[in-house]
Order: C-alpha cells, then structure tokens, then sequence
C-alpha cells in the first residue's frame, strides 16, 4: 500500500438530559462524568501507541450529548492530549440547541471548532414536542443566528415522521435557507425496536412510519437544498459551495478511524490489514479501564478493504469512487464479479463512469443499498 491513510478521531460523549422517544443510541440520561476527559486522555495515548497513529486529520465529537460535557472539561482534555481543534482540518461538536448558552458559545469559539452540528430536528414546537424534544423553535433559530456569527453551523433535520405533515417540512426548510448553515443533515426517522415510539405504534397509539411519504419528503428537501446551491455529499448530507467537509470524507473515502469512549467504533488499518472493532458499551466499565482491549469485530485483509471503501464509497455522491486509486491504497484489484456489476448500474442509469470515477446518480440513491450489496456478495 503506498498512500498514507487518513485519521479521523471519534470522541463519544454518552450522556443525554433524558431519552427522546424515537433514539436507541447508546448512552445514559444524567450528568457526564468529571473522570471521563482522564478516562478519555487514558485510552488516546494507549490506542496512539498501540496503533502507531502519527496524527488526526479531523476531530469529531458525537453522542449522546457532547454539549454537555462542560467546557472546561473540554479544555482540559485539549491540554492533557495535545489535540488542537483549530489545527485539525476539521473539527466538529454536536450539540442540542438547549446547550447554546452565551458562555458556551463564547467557549467553543475560543477553543477553534470548525463547526457546531446543532441537534435541531425541527423550528415547529408541536412537533418538537411530541419528539420528546427540550428546546422550542424561535428559540434555537435565534441562538443559532448567534452562534452562526462565530463559528459554522451544521443542523439536523428529522424528516419522514408520521407526525409530520408537508406543511411543516415546509416550514423547517424555510427557517433553514434563512440561516443557510454551512452543513445541513436529514435524519429518516426509523422506528427502532424498544424505543417508546415503537411501543406506540404497537399499541395502535402511532401510525407507522410510510416509506412512500418518507421518500416523498426526502425528494422535496433534496431539491430544495439543492435549488438554495447547496452540494449534495451524501445521501442525508449537503454542504455549502463554501464550505468543505472532511470527517466524513474519511469513512467513506478510505481512511481509517479511532473511536474513543464506551461503544465507540473504530477501523484502524496498517500496513497488512484492516481492524473493525469497538469499545464495550459501558461507561462504568470504561471509566474503571479505559484502555481494556477492543472487541473485534472483523479482521479485513486488503481486498475486503478495497471491497468496503468500494460498495461504501459510493455513499460519497459528491466524489465517488476512483477505482485506481482504491486499487492503489489498498493493494488489492478490482474484481471481475465487480466490474459487471458497475457496468449493470451503469447501463440502466443507477451508477456513471468518468474514467475510472464512478459516482451513483440521482435515481441510483434510492437503491444505493442494493447496490452496494451487489457489489460485495456478488
Ligand atoms: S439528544 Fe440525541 S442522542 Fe440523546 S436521546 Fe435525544 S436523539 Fe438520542
């Protein structure tokens, strides 16, 4: 392999003031821990020294509720692990639009964050609440015109909800193009098993969710964020012609990741192979040894990674896939099964081929997934 990889850092936060009803991410409802940023620090210098990772490109926070780890936390855990947000070429925080407090703004910025990946999910307060959500809508559109002054912004939008009817959408997107955030995230809701919504829906309490209406709503915000000259760079995910992502670039687009915290995720690749592999979901556990040993989860020799970074690359719509170059980090060749099914999607106008780019189309993204798996058990 002679490219150096890409190193994205993943830090979970997995605490949330209370369980919205829809969410079945691991995490606990209550206060974050004072010892988390030492268990954190702990585990960062283990993995850097066990993987032999020379440096981050990006820095993500996610959870949970990364807002509400407080920020001296935060800047404890910079000075301790030499970490610099502003350095990074991308640093990101996800954080819940009850958290945007003046300090808390003025804190971020001073600690360089890129971007602020605010949890809105909606501007309409019915919804909101029946969400479970805490803030209301004039209220997070106002402290996001505040903190849009410091810092870019991302929102997350939960579309495809049984609540949710067209005029609503309309509304979220509108209150959207007034703040035009540098990243935009559309969230499908999905009725998780366990979660209070699927109980609802069990109980005939909640319609299920409707994948014709679903696809309808995904259609209508896609091209309204694209007529405001937003990019599409993935399937939930565009980006401002301004503006230029890089985290996510890096799951996608052949790069490894380290994920620190309980139930945090990893691929760490060396020269030999790939390691897919997680931390156990526990935070008691995590505190007592942060630098216990992952859980593995699949060992990939060098064409199941160039097998991965080929079906999943193809989520990046804004790049695609350059056959030439995988083939070149990875060590491995393109298969024959593979070319065949590349040509199939080409054919009928799913996937379009410049070269050795291939990028799926607009009609290609409703059936990404089959492709995808076509493309690896083919
Ligand atoms: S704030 Fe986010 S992570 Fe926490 S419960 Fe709600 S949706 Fe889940």
């Amino acid at each position: 392999m002679s490219k150096i990889w890409k190193t994205g850092l993943y830090i979970h936060v997995p605490w949330c003031r209370r369980r919205c009803p829809y969410c079945d991410f691991f995490f606990e409802v209550g206060e974050t821990s004072s010892n988390y940023v030492d268990a954190l620090c702990l585990e960062l210098e283990h993995r850097i020294q066990e993987h032999r990772i020379q440096s981050f490109d990006t820095i993500y926070f996610g959870g949970g509720t990364p807002s509400l780890l407080p920020t001296i936390d935060l800047k404890r855990l910079f000075k301790q692990s030499e970490l610099n947000p502003k350095l990074s070429e991308e640093s990101v925080i996800e954080a819940n639009p009850e958290d945007l407090s003046e300090r808390w703004i003025c804190d971020i910025r001073d600690l360089g964050f890129h971007r602020i990946s605010v949890g809105v999910q909606s501007f309409d307060d019915a919804l909101l609440k029946k969400l479970g959500r805490l803030h209301r809508g004039q209220d997070a559109f106002n402290k996001l015109q505040r903190l849009k002054k410091y810092t870019g912004i991302g929102i997350d939008l939960i579309i495809g909800t049984p609540i949710e009817t067209t005029k609503r959408l309309r509304n979220d997107l509108d209150h959207i193009l007034r703040l035009m955030p540098q990243t935009v995230s559309l969230y499908m809701l999905t009725i998780e098993e366990e979660t209070h919504f699927d109980k609802l829906v069990q109980l005939g309490k909640m319609p299920p969710t409707n994948d014709i209406k679903q696809l309808d709503d995904y259609h209508q915000a896609v091209s309204t964020l694209k007529e405001a000259g937003y990019i599409q760079t993935e399937v939930s995910n565009f980006r401002r012609p301004d503006y230029q992502t890089a985290h996510n670039e890096i799951y996608w687009a052949g790069g490894q990741y380290l994920g620190l915290g309980p139930g945090a995720h990893s691929l760490l690749i060396s020269n030999e192979s790939g390691l897919r592999a997680h931390q156990k979901a526990d935070i008691q556990a995590y505190l007592k040894e942060p630098t216990s040993p992952l859980i593995v989860d699949e060992t990939l020799d060098s064409q199941s990674l160039f097998d991965d970074f080929l079906a999943f690359g193809l989520r990046n719509l804004e790049h695609g896939v350059d056959i030439i170059s995988l083939e070149q980090i990875t060590g491995a060749q393109v298969r024959q099964t593979q070319i065949q099914v590349l040509e199939r999607y080409v054919d009928s106008g799913h996937l379009t081929r410049f070269d050795n780019n291939i990028r799926v189309t607009p009609l290609g993204i409703d059936i990404l997934d089959r492709i995808q798996g076509d493309l690896l058990f083919d």
